[in-house]
């Protein structure tokens, strides 16, 4: 379906060169000894998404912290009684945890890492999309700024964006999407819906191919072909299952495989080794017909986060001078907590057996 409005689109985001922390064992066991004093002293929280270097996981989790998705992340950041949550992921996650967390002090590693979703969809432009189609609910994915969660009437994850969707229709609403198309289309192929969508995509899942993905089954023909739906349709259909990160690292631990082809960030393999030890994991491929390999499955902005530069705040901090703390206007963060909270209640009624969702 093409839009009425003309929807801006964003051809390519130049994703930032990839900046992998690499770490001697001496240099990480002395930073991990200095952040976590430092953490303490400031009554911090580590929270890290699963694409983040191993490094910051490990340490996450050996500090009472947590590895998770966005959603997760802030939700565990409300939770515990921690009054700073350092946010390891890119900057809608700090912002989101910001969004849920408003009395607490939230800081990142590096205010610079940035999303191509989030970059491919302005507010100024959201806005203009919205105000040309009022009759429409809009619906925008977590992987969008502050000042877009709030013009939009719903923020969803890829967890549970589907039911989501599938339930407005039901409801009768016609909808706009924003900002991913790929996970746009994958929505409105499951749920029937009628959408409009927004044309930003993800440098690292827009890079696998199909016809490698084929190939590569080909020579693994057991494997079990994991995917997040913001890959393209055509690695989407050769999926036998389709999900959110959380979702893919259950499907490696529950199915009965011995390998996986994985179609997501290659960070995530570091939760999928502990979630199924022994079990083999490949990459699906990036190369092929018409492979740019901007991302070639691992996120330069996630890969901007690490120790070093994590010491490097938690130090600032200490001495009073931390640049890297998520401030959001006030009445911006109140109209994105309204969306962000429609999907957590949403997410808790269905829970709850309060919402029947049909075929
Ligand atoms: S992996 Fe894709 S969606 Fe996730 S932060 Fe990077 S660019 Fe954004």
């Amino acid at each position: 379906m093409s839009p009425a409005f003309p929807v801006p689109v964003r051809p390519v985001i130049q994703p930032p060169p990839m900046e992998e922390e690499v770490l001697t064992d001496e240099e990480r066991t002395a930073l991990k000894a200095c952040i976590k004093t430092l953490m303490k002293q400031q009554d911090a929280v580590l929270v890290a998404h699963y694409y983040t270097s191993a490094d910051l996981q490990d340490l996450a989790e050996e500090t009472g912290g947590c590895v998770s998705d966005s959603l997760e992340m802030a939700r565990f950041g409300h939770a515990h009684p921690a009054k700073t949550l350092i946010v390891a992921g890119v900057k809608f996650m700090g912002e989101t945890a910001k969004i849920l967390n408003p009395e607490k002090r939230v800081i990142m590693p590096d205010l610079n890492a940035d999303c191509s979703l989030d970059l491919a969809c302005p507010a100024d432009a959201f806005a203009a999309f919205c105000d040309a189609h009022p009759d429409r609910v809009s619906v925008v994915y977590a992987n969008t700024s502050a000042a877009v969660k709030a013009r939009a009437d719903w923020v969803v994850t890829s967890g549970i964006a589907a039911k989501i969707v599938k339930y407005l229709h039901q409801q009768g609403h016609k909808l706009l999407w924003a900002p991913d198309r790929h996970l746009g289309a994958y929505v409105q192929r499951v749920s029937g819906a009628d959408m409009l969508l927004w044309q930003g995509s993800c440098v690292v899942h827009e890079a696998f191919k199909a016809e490698s993905l084929k190939k590569l089954h080909a020579e693994h023909p057991d494997a079990a072909v994991l995917v997040h739906p913001e890959s393209p349709e055509s690695v989407i259909a050769l999926a036998d299952v389709v999900g959110s990160t959380t979702q893919l690292i259950e499907a490696v631990r529950r199915l009965p495989n011995r390998e996986f082809i994985v179609a997501t960030d290659n960070g995530i393999f570091h939760k999928m080794h502990a979630a199924a030890p022994g079990k083999i994991l490949l990459e699906a491929p990036t190369a092929g017909e018409g492979a740019t390999c901007l991302s070639c499955a691992h996120c330069p902005w996630m890969a901007m986060n690490g120790l070093r530069k994590l010491a490097a705040v938690l130090d600032s901090v200490n001495e009073g001078r931390c640049g890297n703390e998520i401030h959001i206007e006030e009445s911006i963060r109140a109209k994105a907590a309204i969306s962000i909270q429609r999907m957590l209640d949403f997410a808790a009624a269905e829970k709850a057996g309060q919402i029947q969702l049909g075929d």
